[in-house]
């Protein structure tokens, strides 16, 4: 048996072929979605999925998410006393979906097909198949992303086809324009946007209830749990807004209630803004394939996000037509994986034709912000955006920010994070400046990267016509057969969470966050629960667990949403 992987920057899923249909496959706890996270506990066993999200809050040292991002690159994550590579957590998750199916199948699972997105460039693709091998898969082949969603949808069953896929994630957009010809699948262009996902209307949300808000003795909603509270409920609220016409918006604190409505109308034109940036990259997309709308057969749609109502509106609007959705859109890339898993059972794979003359990431510089009155350091300009044909070299002007600066640092990064905190440092120029008031002196750096991975930043002075210059070589540091060998022996040795606990473990994480979350009154009764739900876990009473569980569920499900 092959199966087929979707392993996605924020879920990931795994299904396999039946001899009929493609069967996403449940997690330890009933879910078809596995959160791209993953964890140690605290008795140093690893933990993926919705456990390890839970502890994103509680236990942020042992905890790690994203790394998607990180593939091909060496950049490691500290998971407690150890660090791993990109390689290693996604190979944690992988070895969770394997483990999913062994268990529903009763029998060995040795043979993956992997989904990876289109743009993915040669290191990131080695990076994925090493994962699949840490993870005791054999990788039998990577498909793209868009290619997967087209099998799923049957296109490769129509001989021939132009077609679009529209993949809006949790924090990542992609746009590919895909041809069928002669039983080839070519990924003619591919474009997006690493800022833009469900997360970004996410922030939206909380900003408008923030706004509506004011002068209403909101608590602070700078202070990270407040702050993760807001963003839970608007993924609430955005979740419901695509069920009915109005949800409501709720932060209870200290006994003190503030509620807004947020009607389907509403969310829409605080969305707006972030609508209109779904519109470049489909253009680019298409124009790069040189492709115009009224020639796609198909418009699909792809990624959680694309759920919303909102957003098919928009896409239908966009295209003149309603886009193919009859399947689920976070789901449909493990399905194409699993038939690509099965055509290559039976030696019929699809072909595929791989976009890599693409720069894989974002390259740019740290920046200052201005936040409220407040200047802050840490972010991320971008200079490269990723998935730009290369060669390519892009120029961006900054200028100084105190009075009679001497001096600017220009510190580059390669990473999609909008905080330079959570992208790989790459290097750093010093430039000296003549000392002018605030905001006089402006810098152009030039960023030009190249077909074999090489990055020149070039930083001109036009006020004294200097320039510095500083060549970087993007060495992704392929593991060795012997590094693999190895990395495989110490990651087997690694105990994993027991999964028969698992369900009982996610609800004490639950219990952990909400308890970090809450003050007051409230913090106490989830103490209470908590500490009343450990001893019932020590009594090993099945049935009562099982009863307690469910108890504590619905408690909780009425306290996160407010009551
Ligand atoms: P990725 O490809 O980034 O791993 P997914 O395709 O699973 O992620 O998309 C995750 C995103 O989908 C999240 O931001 C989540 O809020 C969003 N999402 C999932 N279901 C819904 C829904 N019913 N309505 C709106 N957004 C949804
Ligand atoms: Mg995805």
């Amino acid at each position: 048996m092959i199966i087929g992987i979707d392993l996605g920057t924020t879920n990931s899923l795994v299904a396999v072929w039946d001899g009929e249909a493609a069967h996403l496959v449940p997690n330890a706890l009933g879910r078809l979605l596995t959160p791209s996270v993953v964890g140690l506990d605290d008795h140093d066993q690893l933990v993926v999925g919705d456990i390890a999200r839970e502890r994103l809050q509680t236990h942020p040292h042992l905890t790690a998410a994203l790394f998607k991002r990180h593939m091909g690159s060496a950049q490691s994550t500290r998971l407690g006393s150890r660090s791993f590579r990109p390689e290693e957590l996604s190979a944690m998750v992988l070895r969770s979906l394997k483990e999913d199916v062994e268990r529903a199948y009763g029998q060995p699972v040795t043979e993956a097909v992997i989904s990876v997105p289109a743009y993915f460039s040669d290191a990131q693709r080695k990076a994925t198949r090493i994962a699949g091998e840490l993870a005791g898969l054999k990788v039998e082949k990577l498909i793209n992303e868009p290619t997967a969603a087209a099998l799923a949808y049957g296109l490769h069953q129509k001989g021939e086809a132009t077609f679009l896929v529209f993949d809006l994630g949790g924090g990542t957009f992609d746009v590919s324009v895909l041809e069928l010809f002669e039983g080839v699948m070519e990924v003619r262009a591919s474009a997006g946007d690493n800022f833009l996902g469900g997360e970004d209307f996410d922030d939206v949300l909380v900003a408008h209830f923030l706004a509506a808000m004011g002068g209403q003795g909101l608590p602070d909603h700078q202070q990270p749990a407040i702050n993760q509270r807001l963003r839970r409920e608007a993924q609430r609220v955005r979740h419901a807004l695509g069920q009915q016409p109005e949800a409501t918006f709720q932060l209870r604190e200290d006994g003190r209630e503030w509620t807004l409505p947020v009607s389907q109308d509403k969310l829409l034109s605080i969305c707006e803004p972030l609508l209109e940036r779904l519109r470049a990259p489909i253009e680019r997309a298409l124009r790069d394939a040189r492709i115009k709308v009224a020639d796609l057969d198909e418009v699909l749609l792809v990624g959680g996000t694309t759920r919303m109502p909102l957003v098919r509106k928009l896409v239908a609007s966009l295209f003149g037509r309603f886009p193919a959705m009859h399947l689920n859109p976070d789901e449909v890339i493990a399905q194409g994986a699993a038939i690509q898993a099965a055509l290559k059972a039976r030696d019929a794979t699809l072909e595929e034709v791989v976009l890599t003359d693409v720069c894989p990431y974002s390259l740019g510089v740290e920046i200052s912000k201005q936040v409220g009155t407040q200047q802050q350091s840490g972010h991320y300009m971008p200079i490269i955006e990723r998935n730009c044909v290369v060669p390519v070299s892009r120029v961006q002007s900054v200028y100084t920010l105190h009075d009679n600066q001497k001096q600017v640092s220009v510190r580059i990064y390669q990473g999609e994070s909008r905080l330079v905190a959570n992208n790989i440092f790459l290097g750093e120029l010093e430039v000296a400046v003549p000392p002018r008031p605030a905001g006089e002196v402006s810098l152009d750096i030039r960023f030009t990267y190249d077909i074999n991975g090489l990055l020149e930043a070039q930083v001109d002075t036009p006020l004294t016509g200097e320039s510095h210059r500083l060549v970087i070589e993007n060495n992704p540091g392929v593991l060795s057969p012997a590094e693999i060998a190895e990395r495989f022996a110490a990651l087997e040795a690694l105990k994993v969470h027991p999964r028969d606990q698992q369900v009982n473990s996610a609800l004490m994480a639950r219990l952990e966050r909400l308890y970090q979350e809450c003050l007051g009154d409230l913090r106490e009764h989830i103490g209470q629960l908590a500490a009343h739900f450990a001893a019932i876990l020590e009594g090993q009473d099945e049935r009562q667990i099982r009863e307690t569980r469910g108890e504590l569920t619905a408690r909780l499900d009425a306290i996160e949403q407010g009551y």
